[in-house]
């Protein structure tokens, strides 16, 4: 079966109207729009009426397994700290019926219809919850596999070397297929930085695995956990396979440029959500240096915080807007942490609208990305394979 989108406008060239036409789940060809036959019989067609076309959204940091989306409305207590936070979802998880395969499958579906069809989400891992979130998340990603691919991240959300247990429990996720190890504050959560640095690189090169750490560790503290990680990225060869998740310490302008020089020279990435009023990598200083950066939705309504509707054109707005950033070149680089950038972090091959890719599209009434940015239109339609599976916000696809 072909399936043709018919008089939609790319962002590198807005001014053209083209039909991007699908098969076998990728792109087979791009023509100016009026000028696509039918392939055939069975070519089915839609017509974009000179929407915005826009490559699938990735949402490359999401912890899908805490959320209680679609669940009844659960007040925040407002705890404070990071470590504060751990405890309280540590009590309460159990009460609330988490990880909830229900709760993960109507959010996967609110991020499918908000255009997003790749995500890499986060999962708890500890003594207590075993690999239970690993197994729950890897249902539901195999349950929407045609409409989405998502990728787990083992994350010792309580600690690695401060939790006994975890450690082992991470190797068991990583011999179960999962491709990416998580890390967290390895000084004020397991109170041993290097110790937990050098057990997850360890882990990492002797089973082939990627790092995505959680640093929400700023200051000078925060950006001396930078050099660690870029220094054993280059000694075990990492380049390319290790992100730093939130990323405070890169805020901290003593050490800024140097710090953004060695991540590029050491191949690390970074990944932010944007969220409250935290540090956020400098979007312009990064590109100039050539360091990828991915943006993600963090939690989405779950015991950490009450916000979060997996819509990473939003996602890509609060990047922006964090950013202090008002021209057309910073909102387009906004727009790349949550597209092709994320596609860098993440290691997607085939990603993009050129012939060959893999054909996932999202269609937005806007003129151009930076627009779609600013004002983050509604989804007209999400093409996700070279199938239709979502239309005006809502999914119409069977998964
Ligand atoms: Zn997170």
């Amino acid at each position: 079966m072909t399936f043709v989108v018919d008089d939609v406008r790319l962002a590198h060239a807005p001014g053209e109207r083209v039909s991007v036409a699908c098969e076998g789940g990728r792109i087979v060809a791009v023509a100016p729009a009026g000028t696509m036959p039918d392939a055939g019989a069975d070519t089915e067609r839609i017509d974009g009426r000179g929407a915005l076309a826009l490559p699938g959204l990735i949402d490359a940091h999401a912890h899908i397994d805490k959320t209680l989306y679609s669940g009844r409305w659960v007040p925040n207590p407002g705890v404070g700290t990071v470590s504060e936070r751990i405890a309280h979802e540590r009590r309460e998880r159990e009460r609330f019926g988490l990880p909830s395969e229900q709760y993960i499958s109507a959010l996967v579906e609110r991020m499918i219809a908000n255009g997003t069809t790749r995500i890499r989400t986060h999962t708890d891992v500890d003594p207590g919850v075993g690999l239970r979130g690993i197994q729950t998340v890897a249902r539901v990603a195999e349950r929407y596999r045609d409409l989405v691919t998502i990728e787990q991240v083992a994350f010792p959300q309580g600690g690695l070397i401060s939790n006994p247990g975890t450690l082992e429990l991470l190797e068991e996720a990583v011999a179960l297929g999962v491709p990416t190890i998580g890390g967290i504050d390895p000084a004020i959560v397991d109170r041993a930085p290097t110790v937990q640095l050098d057990a997850l690189f360890d882990l990492a090169a002797r089973t082939g695995c990627g790092i995505d750490i959680h640093l929400h560790e700023d200051g000078s503290l925060g950006a001396w956990e930078f050099e660690e990680i870029a220094a054993r990225t280059i000694a075990h060869g990492l380049a390319g396979r290790v992100a730093i998740s939130h990323a405070f310490g890169i805020a901290h302008p003593p050490t800024q440029q140097r710090l953004i020089e060695r991540l590029a020279e050491a191949g690390v990435a970074l990944v932010t959500a944007a969220v409250y009023d935290v540090p956020v990598p400098p979007l312009l200083a990064l590109d100039a240096a050539g360091v990828p950066l991915a943006c993600g939705s963090d939690g989405i309504r779950d015991l950490w915080g009450p916000f979060g509707n997996g819509d990473m054109l939003q996602r890509a707005m609060h990047v922006a807007y964090r950013n202090s950033v008002r021209t057309d070149e910073g909102l387009e680089l906004a727009l790349r942490a949550a597209t092709s950038g994320a596609a860098r972090v993440l290691g997607v091959p085939d990603y993009g609208l050129e012939v060959g890719c893999v054909a996932d599209l999202v269609l937005v009434d806007a003129r151009t990305a930076a627009e779609a940015v600013a004002s983050v239109p509604p989804r007209r339609a999400v093409v996700s394979r070279g199938r239709l599976v979502a239309v005006d916000g809502a999914l119409i696809a069977e998964a």
